[in-house]
């Protein structure tokens, strides 16, 4: 008994060394940095700095360009601005301090069978310290000419004998960060493939095989170490094709959920909806029509509805959402209705109670600071005992509906209005509400409408959204002034811009004046900037005017106003100036994309050119929303050529869809969804208008999909998968 029980140990200490050794000498995919010698404390954390914290997040740290330093050329052959690698002898090291003791120099010389030439390093010590004379080394970089003749400065070197990993190869440059130079993730790398044994590839060699794609294991080699372009481009195509892959795999296990899912049918009496839409002070436009039609069928069907409502800026979604809702209320059901800020689910409140002020249906607003039912203010454990017992029909609200303690009667709709601008974390709890019954329960599914006021280009959409049914409100209600839309360049126009905004105000009207978002770290600089404006207006332009300033610093409420004095909040400045206490409004970007302030008649906005065009067109949307003619004036701050062209597309069109073409034409989708913001990589990014990609990438997830709809059988490609999900946010 004793023996067997030494026996045991001592065989499982037998297997147990070589997998320690295994530890210690090979890396895996998972191997954190922090077990690789080479690297020092300080570099983890700049490493992390980039999101790199394991062999895997290296491995796909990718270049992005080469420097072709392929050709090896004789010495005597050199001209200036050759970029090229010498292979020679060194000889005649000196180095010092320059005679204005400002620069640590070495300078050497390197010799072939050809000849000799010149080569210098500014403040680069190591160099110095590993040169020899009568090295062998192998230098690349760029030749030049000074007074003494031909000489190489600062170029990449190591000795001949060596693989090629700065110099001679077309040698990978790398996104970096301070202190995080090219070269290190060169060394890195060289290093990484020598002790990974194992590239688990998650995608099955068959695909690979039919579309002619290298293997995992390759394509990380080719990226790194391309022997020629041909191969880098390969890898790429490769990698292109995994991001895409993912997306719709995910895409298509998503949608065969919903489809899946049981969802609660919602039928209608035909003649009470048409009483219903008779209320309205319009006619419905055909895009309005078409779209009611088909979020009607979805409704009646089994199976929860999963669509994006793709509108334009005032095509009127709120009505399409409304028609829902009504139906939805007629089957004794619930409606959530979500909008990104206070201000926004305030005015979907507002516009929701007008339109059901006849059908008695009983509304809500529910958010962090207001609960209203039934028109009266209650406290927050009424409303949540009233929404609990089925009380209210149609409930608006921030996120703060998306707390946990918020539970429903009979929740049948979930409408979102502008999705992506929800936090990840209210999104997951979004998904959380909306897939209740993924895990196999019988629990019903809500429908799920998702209303986005980008018009998000047709090319876009099957990448971005193959999971949604899409609807699309391409059509501005025909009593619509068109807007009209100047670039203003010169000082008299500025001038004539401010005189008519004098003359509409006389008439009754107001206007708005953007100022640029800028980066989080200049937002003091922009706050400045628009003080400082707002001054200047008051003072100098507008004197007789009241002008309100919103900005990105004020406090959103009164509840999140820190100290003693009271400080106007971004709320209240919006509601003023809603309430006309306000001519005119100065405001940064953060002025609410969804605002509806119909007698506003004119915006400005200045430095225009520092927006994308589908954001210019959001802007312009704040105004013509009601009878009035209205203006929008483009200033922008530099003058050129490519940047009027580009403004004058918005002179030219109002059409939000042919805008947001336009726009990704111009700068590519990244003007749609910021690759932060989505969490997408890059190459997924440059991919994502690739038609013939996306379609091969949609058929291959179909067809794995129908043979392994949960990937079972396809267990690497699963754990990828789960690993890309964390990293990219599919609405
Ligand atoms: P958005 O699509 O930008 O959210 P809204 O739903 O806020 O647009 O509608 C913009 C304005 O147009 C609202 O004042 C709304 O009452 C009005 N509206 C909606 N549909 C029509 C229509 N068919 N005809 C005229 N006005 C409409
Ligand atoms: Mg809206």
């Amino acid at each position: 008994m004793v023996l067997s029980v030494i026996i045991t140990i001592w065989s499982l200490y037998l297997i147990a060394i070589p997998f320690t050794l295994n530890a210690v000498h090979m890396f895996s995919f998972d191997t954190p940095l922090a077990n690789i010698p080479s690297i020092k404390k300080l570099t983890l954390g700049k490493l992390e700095r980039l999101e790199i914290f394991c062999v895997r997040d290296m491995l796909y740290h990718f270049p992005h360009r080469y420097e072709d330093y392929t050709e090896i050329r004789p010495i005597d052959s050199l001209a200036p601005d050759e970029k090229c690698t010498l292979v020679g002898k060194v000889i005649n090291i000196k180095a010092g301090r320059t005679w204005k003791k400002k620069m640590f120099l070495t300078e050497a010389a390197l010799r072939d069978a050809s000849g000799q030439i010149r080569l210098i390093w500014f403040n680069q010590r190591f160099v110095a310290q590993t040169l020899k004379p009568e090295m062998q080394i192998r230098v690349s970089g760029k030749v030049s000419r000074d007074r003494e003749g031909l000489v190489m400065q600062n170029p990449a070197f190591e000795r001949s004998g060596r693989d090629a990993t700065h110099t001679g190869r077309l040698v990978p440059v790398y996104p970096e960060t301070a202190g995080l130079t090219s070269k290190f993730f060169r060394w890195q790398l060289t290093g990484i493939f020598q002790k990974l044994k194992e590239f688990p590839d998650p995608v099955p060699e068959e695909i690979l095989e039919r579309l002619h794609l290298p293997s995992l294991k390759k394509a990380l080699f080719y990226i790194h170490f391309p022997k020629t372009e041909k191969f880098s481009l390969l890898a790429r195509k490769r990698f292109a094709f995994d991001e895409m892959f993912f997306i719709q795999l995910k895409a298509l296990q998503m949608k065969a959920l919903f489809e899946t899912a049981k969802g609660s049918p919602l039928t209608y009496d035909e003649a009470a909806l048409k009483k219903f839409i008779k209320t309205f002070p319009f006619t419905l436009t055909d895009a309005q029509k078409k779209v009611q039609e088909e979020i009607l069928a979805d409704l009646k069907k089994t199976r929860p509805m999963n669509r994006l409502l793709n509108g334009d800026v005032g095509s009127g979604k709120t009505i399409v959402a409304a028609m829902a809702a009504f139906v939805a209320a007629e089957n004794g059901s619930q409606t959530a209705l979500l909008a990104p800020t206070e201000v926004l689910a305030r005015q979907h409140f507002k516009s929701l109670s007008k339109i059901f002020k006849e059908t008695h249906q009983g509304i809500a607003l529910f958010t962090g600071n207001y609960r209203i039912l039934d028109g009266k203010i209650v406290t927050r454990p009424t409303l949540l005992k009233a929404i609990s017992a089925g009380i209210p029909k149609i409930i608006v609200g921030t996120h703060a509906l998306l707390q946990n303690d918020v539970a429903f009667d009979n929740l049948a709709l979930i409408v979102v209005d502008e999705q992506h601008r929800f936090g990840v974390s209210q999104r997951a709890r979004l998904q959380e509400l909306s897939y209740k019954s993924l895990d196999g329960s019988k629990e019903i599914v809500p429908h799920f409408l998702s209303m986005t006021a980008t018009p998000i280009p047709r090319t876009l959409t099957l990448a971005f959204f193959g999971n949604l049914d899409l609807s699309f409100l391409d059509e501005l209600p025909k009593d619509r002034k068109l807007i009209i839309t100047r670039i203003a360049t010169s000082n008299s126009e500025r001038e004539k811009t401010y005189a008519l905004i004098r003359s509409e105000i006389a008439k009754g009207r107001q206007a708005f004046i953007i100022f640029p978002l800028v980066e989080e770290s200049l937002a003091l600089k922009e706050i400045k900037a628009a003080v400082a404006e707002h001054k200047r207006l008051e003072e100098e332009v507008f004197p007789n005017l009241k002008i309100g300033l919103l900005h990105g610093k004020m406090p959103a409420r009164t509840g999140s106003a820190r100290g003693g004095k009271a400080k106007e909040t971004k709320e209240q400045v919006m509601e003023d100036f809603k309430n006309h206490k306000y001519d005119i409004l100065v405001a940064t970007a953060v002025v609410e994309v969804g605002i509806d302030v119909p007698n506003a008649s004119i915006i400005i906005i200045e430095e225009a050119e520092r927006f994308g065009l589908a954001q210019l067109h959001q802007f312009r949307g704040r105004v013509g929303r009601a009878e009035h003619q209205s203006y929008c004036f483009l200033f922008p701050h530099q003058e050129a050529q490519s940047i009027n062209e580009r403004l004058k597309i918005l002179e030219k069109t109002t059409n939000g869809f042919a805008i947001a073409e336009a726009d990704l034409g111009i700068r590519g989708p990244g003007a749609f969804f910021g690759t932060r913001q989505s969490g997408m990589p890059d190459i997924a990014m440059e991919n994502l208008t690739n038609m013939k990609l996306i379609t091969i990438a949609r058929e291959e997830a179909k067809l794995i999909l129908s043979e392994d709809p949960l990937l079972t059988n396809h267990p690497l490609l699963k754990e990828a998968l789960q690993k890309f999900e964390e990293r990219i946010h599919l609405e």
